[in-house]
C-alpha cells in the first residue's frame, strides 16, 4: 500500500512559487534538519534516535543544495545502515535440542509467531517441541494447540496453573529423548507482577539448564508494532526479566510502519530475527535492512 512519504513537508511550495519544480534543490540548514528530525520523530523513532540520524545526515551536507530524491536517499542509506548491523536471521547451533525460550506480553504474538516459526522450522525438515509455557492463560494454550497443529508440531501442556518449570523440564526430556532440533517454550506475559514473573522465567531457565548448561541458547522477545515507543520500555523490562538475544516484531502489516526499529536497533542493537506482517503461518518474514529502510521513508 501507498504510505505517505516522510518528504512531502520539506520540498513544498516555495514562497512566491506557483508551483515548485520537478525536483528543487534547497539548502540544508538547520530549519530543515529540525523539520527532518520532526518528521522522524512523528514516524516512531524516538528523540535520541531522530537526533542521531539527523546529525549524521547533516555531515558533510550542511549548506549544501539537495533535492528531495537525495535527501530521501540519504535518509533511506542511513536508516538501512543502522539496521543492517542488526537484520539477522534466527541462529541455528549444533546444539539438540536447540531451545528457543518466548517472551513478550500477553497479545503482542508470541502464540502466532512460535506457530509461523515452528511451521518454517518444520519445512526446513527440523524436527520441533512446542511447550505452552503460559500455564496460567488457557486461552494461550488452547491457541498454542490450534498452532501446533497447523504447523504440525507436538505441544506440550500442563495442568492449569501448574508449575511451567516443571513443564519445561518434561519438554526438554521429551525433545532430547525424540532427538528433537528445536525445542520452543512459550512464557506467560502478564506484567502486572514482574517479580513473579521473573522468578517463574528465571526458574524455567534454571531448569532447562539442569539438562544443558548452554540453554537457552535464544531468547527471543516478542514485540507488537502498533505499540508504538512503548515497544522500546518493553525491551528495557524484559531486558531485566531475562537475557533477551534477540527481537521478533510482529503486525507490520497494519497502519504501523515500525519507525520504533530504528530506536530499538539503534538503542539496543539486538538482533531483529524476524517480522510478522499477518495473521497467517506464512506471513513471518525475514528483516531485510533494505526494503525495511526503502518502506519507512516511502
Ligand atoms: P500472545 O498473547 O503474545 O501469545 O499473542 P497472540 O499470538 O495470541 O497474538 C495476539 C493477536 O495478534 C492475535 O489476534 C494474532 O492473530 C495477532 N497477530 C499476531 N501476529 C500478527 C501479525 O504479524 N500481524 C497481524 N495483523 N496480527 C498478528
Amino acid at each position: 500500500a501507498a504510505r505517505p512519504g516522510l518528504m512531502g513537508r520539506l520540498f513544498g511550495r516555495e514562497p512566491g512559487r506557483e508551483a515548485a519544480p520537478p525536483e528543487p534543490r534547497r539548502e540544508l540548514d538547520d530549519a530543515m534538519l529540525e523539520d527532518l528530525e520532526d518528521m522522524l520523530i512523528a514516524a516512531d523513532l524516538g528523540t535520541d534516535t531522530a537526533l542521531r540520524v539527523t546529525a549524521n545526515i547533516a555531515e558533510g551536507r550542511m549548506g549544501r543544495r539537495i533535492s528531495a530524491p537525495e535527501l530521501k536517499q540519504a535518509l533511506a542509506d542511513e536508516i538501512e545502515r543502522i539496521m543492517s548491523a542488526v537484520a539477522r536471521p534466527l541462529p541455528l547451533y549444533p546444539k539438540k535440542p536447540q531451545v528457543v525460550l518466548v517472551v513478550g506480553v500477553n497479545g503482542s504474538g508470541k502464540t502466532t509467531t512460535i506457530g509461523k516459526l515452528a511451521s518454517q522450522f518444520r519445512a526446513a525438515g527440523k524436527s520441533v517441541v512446542i511447550a505452552a509455557g503460559d500455564t496460567f492463560r488457557a486461552a494461550a494454550v488452547e491457541q498454542l494447540q490450534v498452532w501446533g497443529q497447523r504447523a504440525g508440531v507436538p505441544v506440550m501442556v500442563a495442568p492449569q496453573g501448574s508449575d511451567p518449570a516443571s513443564l519445561a523440564w518434561d519438554a526438554m526430556a521429551r525433545a532430547e529423548a525424540e532427538g528433537a532440533d528445536l525445542l520452543m517454550i512459550d512464557t506467560a506475559g502478564r506484567l502486572q507482577n514482574r517479580a513473579d514473573l521473573m522468578e517463574e522465567l528465571a526458574k524455567i531457565v534454571r531448569v532447562i539448564r539442569k539438562k544443558d548448561p548452554s540453554a537457552p541458547h535464544n531468547t527471543l522477545l516478542v514485540l507488537d508494532a502498533t505499540t508504538g515507543q512503548n515497544a522500546l520500555s518493553q525491551v528495557e523490562t524484559f531486558r531485566k526479566l531475562a537475557d533477551v538475544s534477540g527481537l521478533v516484531m510482529t503486525k507490520l502489516d497494519g497502519t504501523a510502519r515500525g519507525g520504533v526499529l530504528v530506536a530499538l536497533a539503534d538503542r539496543f542493537g539486538l538482533p531483529i530475527h524476524a517480522i510478522g506482517v499477518g495473521e497467517q503461518i506464512d506471513d513471518l518474514d525475514a528483516f531485510d535492512a533494505r526494503e525495511f529502510a526503502q518502506a519507512l521513508v516511502g
